[in-house]
């Protein structure tokens, strides 16, 4: 098949928006003989004007010969899928050899290490608008499928047929529901919608860890809150987290997508990424409080600490005995210790203690973090949270005065 080529320039954009190590490499590997360009999501977020987080490298090369050719700064990963990592200063690119996926039929692909052309490398990707390849060279972008028209009318469609690609690799519908929450008016393709009906249940014979992945790298992504919203209304969530049941009876779907939204916000504003512990707990918060505030009800008289810490301790072991996937300990450990000590930062009984050894404690950080998320959903904790805050920061100074 003779692929449409299209000058970078046509977008506006320029191989100055390139990451320029991800280029050196790409040269690098052309200059050694073997075809290679630069694939997948930074060509497409690049096309479509944005900022791309990373740049993936597509090459003749197998993974020993890039091996060869980077020397120390290489390593080989990954049994499923092999590649080369190139480590470049303080960033890693992901170098992959050309592969040979069989399309046609829907068999669950348990290793795809088999060597193929440039083209099947195309026909192996997920979506059309991740099979574009910009070759620095020449400057311009390759298309064997169609994903130029998709990109500018904003389709997201697979490559090749929607069922098989769904069943060989369920993960992929995850993926579609992460590309719908994040690139802003696409919609999905009539046929590959339905195959994501079709194939729901699929899900359940992926990987788990990379299902987990997923979630993990949505939570982060400041869109987790449509993420999980398309999550819930295609019955995804209901398949892999059936615990995470606030999202679906009507009154309280909208705090459980509060929460997120309050995570989006945060990680708009900070300069870090929140612990992984503190991402399970915006989902996990506003079922405990409801648990409370049920339990306040019925007997009259809110719980003590002891008793929220066994609430939260048999929520979380209910969340993970019956997920898809299983939460790493400590992730669930350090949710724990986060969710109760909310109940001492902002006790239901009694006046806040502003005891500065509790600030010592080191998990308090990460409590703090998560009461910083609440008062996103809550704004009346606003003025609680600045007292926290300048109590943290006051022992800090304190620390930093002492090691001096
Ligand atoms: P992100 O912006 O989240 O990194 P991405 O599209 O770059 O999105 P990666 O996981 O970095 O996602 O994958 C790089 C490329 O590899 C994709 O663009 C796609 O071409 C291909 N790819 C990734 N996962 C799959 C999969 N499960 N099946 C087929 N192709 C895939
Ligand atoms: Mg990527």
């Amino acid at each position: 098949m003779t692929p449409k080529k299209y000058p970078l320039s046509k977008w506006n954009c320029s191989l100055t928006d390139v990451d320029p190590d991800a280029l050196d490499a790409v040269l690098q590997l052309q200059r050694a003989g073997y075809a290679a360009y630069i694939v997948g999501g930074g060509v497409r977020d690049l096309l479509l004007g944005g900022h791309p987080k990373d740049f993936d490298i597509s090459t003749s090369a197998k993974p020993e010969e890039i091996k060869q050719l980077f020397g120390k700064r290489c390593l080989l990963i990954g049994r499923r899928f092999r590649l080369a990592h190139l480590r470049v200063k303080n960033k890693i690119f992901e170098i992959s050899t050309f592969r040979a996926g069989d399309t046609s039929t829907g068999a669950l692909i348990v290793r795809d290490n088999r060597w193929g052309s440039e083209e099947e490398d195309v026909l192996r990707r997920d979506f059309t608008i991740n099979a574009l390849y910009l070759d620095p060279h020449t400057e311009e972008v390759i298309d064997y499928v169609g994903g130029i028209k998709d990109i500018q009318a904003k389709i997201l469609e697979t490559v090749g047929d929607p069922i098989a690609r769904f069943q060989q690799d369920p993960v992929r519908m995850i993926r579609l529901i992460k590309f719908q929450a994040r690139l802003h008016g696409f919609t999905v393709e009539p046929k590959t919608a339905k195959a994501l009906t079709l194939c729901k249940d699929e899900i359940l014979k992926s990987a788990p860890a990379r299902v987990l992945e997923e979630i993990f790298k949505m939570l982060e992504s400041k869109k987790a809150a449509p993420f999980f919203h398309l999550m819930n209304d295609l019955g995804f969530l209901k398949l892999l987290f059936p615990c995470f049941e606030h999202f679906h009876t009507t009154q309280t779907k909208q705090l459980a997508q509060n929460y997120l939204k309050a995570l989006d916000a945060l990680h708009k504003e900070n300069k870090y990424v929140l612990d992984r512990s503190i991402q399970l707990a915006a989902l996990v918060f506003p079922i405990l409080e409801q648990e409370i505030a049920q339990l306040t009800h019925d007997r009259g008289v809110a719980p003590s600490i002891h008793e929220i810490a066994n609430l939260s301790q048999s929520l979380l072991h209910g969340i993970s005995s019956s997920s898809f996937s299983h939460f790493p300990k400590r992730t669930l450990a350090l949710c724990h210790l986060a969710l109760v000590h909310q109940f001492k930062l902002t006790p239901m009984k009694s006046a806040v203690k502003l005891h500065s050894r509790f600030t010592t404690h080191f998990d308090f950080e990460l409590a703090l973090d998560l009461l910083k998320l609440r008062a996103h959903v809550d704004h009346d904790l606003e003025s609680i949270l600045s007292v926290w805050i300048k109590e943290f920061q006051r022992r800090m100074t304190r620390v930093k005065e002492h090691d001096h």
